[in-house]
């Protein structure tokens, strides 16, 4: 029997990374990435079987981008044979799409209409789902979309405490984003533990990071809200902050709206409170090294972590499991560290040795055994996502 293949297109604002997995096998075959979009350094590069492959295509555009990644795929003649589906991250599904949704005319349309809720990325998301239905006319595009796996968080964890018919005139709620990556988790999970129904806490740190309830394998409550801004200290998000700063802000600094929100986008966190950089791996060697700014700026990090993970036992009641993931969860031993050490009362214990070794032992479990609820390291793949998705959607 020939292999079925599945395409997953992930467009953001100024990169395209794209994977191409086989179904069975659930490996990717190739792994790829477009960054720099629209600029003079605009570099695809990708990996097939062992090799890996690179070059400039200077000041190309998403749909430009978009026609060398179908040009590889078009290329293999089994990829191209055997491509079943196109799986494609979509940040915002508003209020209509719940789930993974095959793409039509009519849905496009639907997914211009809420681009407003995610103006940075929703439209090359539709670049990419567009250019690839007029690429793959005959495979199936399922739009796969962040915001989806958080539609079960109930009432009284989505709604904001304004004005009610406001909120539903302009669909103001907490959505929640990184859903992909929290089911994947919640998915492992229930794969390593046979536990179908499982109570967690996902943790998902990387540039961006978010904390998601899970109860009984469902998003019962996240960080993230009406946008990605809510929550957690991030790289170079504010996270949570009082809404009457940005009044005081706009006043005293003689700056718009849209100036403050830029700001408590891409130039707050991490990066503003050490005054060093958004990026972990800076931040951990300057604290090592005595820095007063980065031992703040990662102790209110982990400080931030830590009060969500204990109020969401209101939620869960009981948790079967904490759980660290993305690029600062997977690799940072010392950020574990630090946010398990403010929840003593919950009588959690990391056991030093397997937290060092990022969960890499022992089904990977980084708590002793001792341990009230177990905390576990698991290596997020929201690419896979995005495939198993993409291929189980129906319509
Ligand atoms: P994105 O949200 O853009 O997908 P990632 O999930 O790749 O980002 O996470 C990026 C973050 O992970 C950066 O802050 C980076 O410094 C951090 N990181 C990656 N490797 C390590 C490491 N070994 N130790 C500490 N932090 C790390």
């Amino acid at each position: 029997m020939s292999s079925k293949y599945v395409l997953v297109i992930n467009c953001g604002s100024s990169s395209v990374k794209f994977a191409v997995f086989e179904i069975n096998s659930e490996h990717h075959i190739y792994h790829g990435l477009v960054d720099n979009i629209n600029t003079d350094s605009c570099h695809l590069s990708f990996s097939h079987q062992n090799s890996i492959e690179g070059y400039h295509i200077p000041n190309a555009t998403i749909e430009e981008a978009l026609k060398k990644i179908i040009a590889i795929i078009k290329n293999d003649s089994a990829v191209k044979k055997g491509l079943t589906a196109i799986g494609h991250r979509v940040v915002h599904g508003g209020l209509h799409f719940k789930k993974a949704t095959k793409i039509d005319q009519n849905n496009i349309l639907k997914l211009k209409e809420i681009s407003s809720l995610a103006p940075l990325h929703n439209p090359s998301n539709i670049a990419g789902i567009e250019t690839c239905l007029t690429a793959f006319p005959k495979i199936k595009n399922i739009a796969v979309f962040d915001t989806a796996f958080h539609s079960s968080i109930p009432e009284i964890a989505a709604t904001y405490a304004i004005d009610r018919d406001i909120a539903t005139k302009y669909g103001i709620k907490k959505y929640g984003f990184h859903g992909i990556s929290h089911n994947f988790i919640s998915q492992k999970f229930t794969e390593i533990t046979q536990n179908m129904k499982p109570n967690l806490i996902s943790i998902h740190l990387g540039n961006g990071a978010s904390i998601c309830a899970i109860k009984a394998g469902e998003s019962v409550d996240t960080s993230m809200g009406f946008t990605p801004l809510a929550g957690l200290v991030m790289g170079t998000r504010s996270g949570d902050i009082d809404p009457g700063i940005h009044q005081y802000l706009a006043s005293k600094l003689n700056i718009s709206l849209a100036e403050i929100t830029d700001t408590l986008n891409k130039r707050s966190g991490l990066r503003a409170l050490s005054r060093i950089s958004h990026d972990m791996r800076k931040l951990e060697a300057a604290y090592v090294a005595g820095d007063k700014d980065a031992k703040l700026a990662i102790d209110i990090f982990c400080y931030s972590i830590a009060k969500y993970i204990a109020s969401y036992m209101v939620p869960l009641q009981n948790c079967d499991g904490i759980i660290f993931t993305g690029g600062i969860g997977e690799n940072s031993a010392l950020i574990r560290f630090l946010v398990i050490q403010h929840l003593k009362f919950l009588s959690l214990n990391i056991s030093e040795k397997d937290n060092n070794h990022n969960g890499a032992c022992s089904n990977h479990i980084i708590s002793q055994e001792t341990s009230a609820i177990p905390v576990y390291v698991f290596k997020t793949n929201e690419e896979l996502m995005i495939a198993k998705l993409a291929v189980n959607c129906k319509k």
